[in-house]
């Protein structure tokens, strides 16, 4: 199978919801569970770029101890503190009950973007996998980490399900080495596909989307300003608010990483090559989406 360069023509053959002249319910509900104490901010950068890709509602589940300051930071969120460890992570097992109050009746959820723990992290995922049949997931960072043992339960729901790792994510995912995955990337991606059932995104200075039935999409790079501190977390807020507007897994996928990508190139454009922050990636997702979509 070949692939094809991930271009906006590409994307033509995924249209966007039009916003309607409806309430925000019509654009979907994201929730983001991410951030711990010393990471708090991941959550918010994905948090803010779910909006910023339009999606109508946002909620961040976060660590107690950062609830008040995430509330403050991101006013236009409902933010819901979770019990913690004494290591400053979310508590898997006491915050499951809470989590899946709160994540009802949401479209699209991510988890993984600050969280600490992967085991506990990836069981909760699972958890919420099964408890909320119609919401579609991306899964990210160290939810990515622990997924191995749970590949079988992720893929019964693979067909909801993104993934978007880097390439020690993947090293981890498929234990092999991060040089094996840095060396073929794509074929780290379809391995993943495989296993999970879901859409891949496997990122780096290219980023391959990989499909279950294995169609695979190449997106040259939106320029090495792009690899920089929260920038994979803007990516999947992206991604979820996508997700929550109604689009498909895959169609979210393609967009989420075109949409990062030609980011990347503005600010490079306005800003300077390097140097731009990722909390400026989703103020430019608006234009692009008016400009592409
Ligand atoms: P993360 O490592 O999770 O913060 O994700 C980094 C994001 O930046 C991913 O979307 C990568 O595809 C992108 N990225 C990383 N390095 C480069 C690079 N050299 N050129 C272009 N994009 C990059
Ligand atoms: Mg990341």
């Amino acid at each position: 199978m070949t692939h094809e360069i991930l271009t906006a023509g590409s994307l033509k053959a995924f249209p966007l919801p039009m916003p309607h002249e409806g309430s925000k319910d019509e654009r979907g509900s994201a929730l983001v569970l991410g951030g711990s104490r010393s990471v708090p901010g991941a959550a918010l950068l994905a948090g803010v770029a779910a909006l910023r890709a339009g999606a109508g509602k946002l909620k961040i589940a976060t660590v107690e101890s950062r609830a008040a300051g995430m509330g403050l930071a991101v006013p236009e969120a409902m933010v819901v503190g979770l019990p913690e460890t004494p290591e400053g992570g979310v508590d898997g097992e006491r915050a499951k009950d809470c989590l899946l109050k709160v994540t009802k009746g949401c479209d699209g959820l991510l988890i993984g973007p600050g969280l600490v723990e992967d085991g506990p992290t990836t069981k909760l995922a699972v958890e919420l996998l099964e408890a909320l049949p119609d919401a579609s997931f991306i899964l990210d960072a160290a939810a990515i980490c622990g997924l191995a043992p749970h590949a079988g339960d992720v893929c019964r729901h693979g067909e909801r399900v993104v993934i978007t790792p880097h390439a020690g994510e993947m090293a981890q995912l498929l234990d092999r080495s991060r040089e094996a995955v840095e060396a073929d990337p794509l074929d780290a991606a379809l391995a993943a596909a495989n296993l999970l059932h879901a859409v891949v995104v496997m990122k780096g200075a290219q980023t391959w989307i990989v499909d279950p039935q294995g169609a695979r999409w190449l997106y040259e790079g939106g320029g090495v300003g792009l690899a920089t501190s929260g920038s994979g977390d803007a990516l999947a807020g992206i991604v979820v608010g996508l997700l929550a507007r109604g689009l498909a897994p895959l169609a979210a996928a393609l967009w989420g990483v075109f949409l990062h990508g030609e980011a990347g190139k503005r600010l490079a454009a306005s800003i300077g090559p390097v140097g731009f922050l990722a909390r400026e990636i989703p103020g430019e997702v608006p234009r692009l989406l008016r400009e592409t979509g």
